[in-house]
């Protein structure tokens, strides 16, 4: 068929492939991160609360309620906090508002496979750099001349987490560019960023409700950083759209930041099934970085990632697979509660008698 002549002014992109969300409650969900304790108490109770007869009036639009709690939380002005639509939508503010030179951005080539995708769309020049044999991030790479950085700490989908004093160092060496770390999975052991931001004026560190608040489903994020790149992030934003967060997400977003116990208690949970996991993932003969997030990065020398994903799917049992290069062989596969894992144990168990027999 002939170009209709329309087509010629379309936007061309290859877009970011989310995990699948299968419907049914009867399946054990290991495949994007998910947390499975649900958010706290006092967030559940605020929605029950909500008077819906609010949402014929539009919501704050520097949600205020939400950047105050933050502010609290992480002992910063309110001034110094940016919220949106899950990270996703902060780190593709953070991209159109920072990302604006000739040079290359630099990032992992393992990392979160969103970062490519927001540099093809906006026109941003980039530059991936190769993780080293045993996937950790080599900060020398980041010496070289670039546009801007950015970096997941720990790192994804490999779990591996930097130290502070080496996240310095990469942003001692990058003072002339803005440096983002992507903090999505620094609360399942990691410590963060955030109180290098009052040294370091060119620091933006990145978090999430999706993981470690288990609120995945409301889509809030944030970021923390001076207060001149908040602004420059609040001027892009209210260039596009002024009214990003709705009114249950700003809500039900505070209330989750003030209960403090609960958080720290299924994070605790999640850290304590994640390391028990490893145990069993080590007997069963399963291979991976040792992670600090909530999920693991495993291969198997005698099964191939492909065969596993595709068995498990089977027995309703989801994880994650990347078809692409040096992730092809492994499963990237999301802490669940210690009953989901006993599952997926019994089903790995049952699978790896036969994998002798698929190895190819
Ligand atoms: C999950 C994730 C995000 C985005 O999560 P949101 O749900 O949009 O907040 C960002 N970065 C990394 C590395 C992630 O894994």
């Amino acid at each position: 068929m002939d170009k209709r002549p329309w087509e010629a002014n379309i936007r061309k992109v290859v877009p970011y492939v989310p995990g699948e969300q299968p419907a049914g409650d009867r399946l054990v969900k290991l495949n994007t991160n998910e947390n499975p304790y649900g958010p706290a108490p006092g967030v559940r109770k605020a929605l029950r609360e909500m008077d819906a007869g609010g949402f014929r009036k539009y919501p704050d639009p520097a949600a205020n309620a939400l950047t105050a709690a933050l502010a609290a939380r992480y002992g910063v002005g309110q001034d110094q906090v940016f919220v949106g639509v899950g990270s996703d939508d902060v780190l593709g503010m953070a991209f159109l508002t920072f990302f604006n030179g000739e040079k290359p951005v630099l990032f992992p080539d393992i990392t979160y496979s969103f970062y490519p995708v927001w540099a093809e769309l906006f026109g941003i020049p980039f530059k991936t750099c190769e993780l080293d044999s045993s996937l950790r991030i080599r900060k020398g790479d980041y010496g070289q001349p670039n546009g801007g950085i950015i970096f997941p700490n720990p790192n994804a989908p490999t779990g591996l987490l930097m130290g502070l004093d080496e996240v310095e160092e990469i942003l001692g060496r990058n003072q002339d560019v803005v440096v983002i770390v992507d903090e999505a999975y620094i609360d399942f052991g990691g410590q963060s960023a955030i109180p290098l931001v009052s040294r370091y004026e060119n620091l933006l560190v990145v978090q999430t409700f999706s993981k470690s608040r288990s609120m995945a489903g409301m889509r809030i994020g944030y970021a923390i950083g001076h207060r001149d790149l908040i602004r420059a992030l609040n001027d892009v934003k209210y260039s596009y759209n002024s009214y990003t967060m709705n009114m249950p997400s700003i809500i039900l977003g505070a209330e989750a930041v003030k209960d403090e116990a609960y958080f720290q208690e299924t994070l605790g949970r999640i850290v304590a099934t994640r390391e028990k996991t490893k145990g069993w993932m080590r007997e069963l003969g399963f291979d991976f970085p040792d992670s600090q997030a909530n999920f693991l990065l495993v291969s198997h020398g005698q099964a191939k990632a492909e065969w596993l994903f595709e068995q498990l799917k089977k027995e309703q049992i989801y994880v994650r697979y990347f078809k692409t290069p040096r992730l092809d062989n492994r499963l990237r596969i999301t802490i669940g509660t210690d009953e989901e894992m006993e599952i997926l144990r019994k089903a790995l168990e049952k699978l790896l008698q036969f994998a002798d027999v698929y190895a190819g």
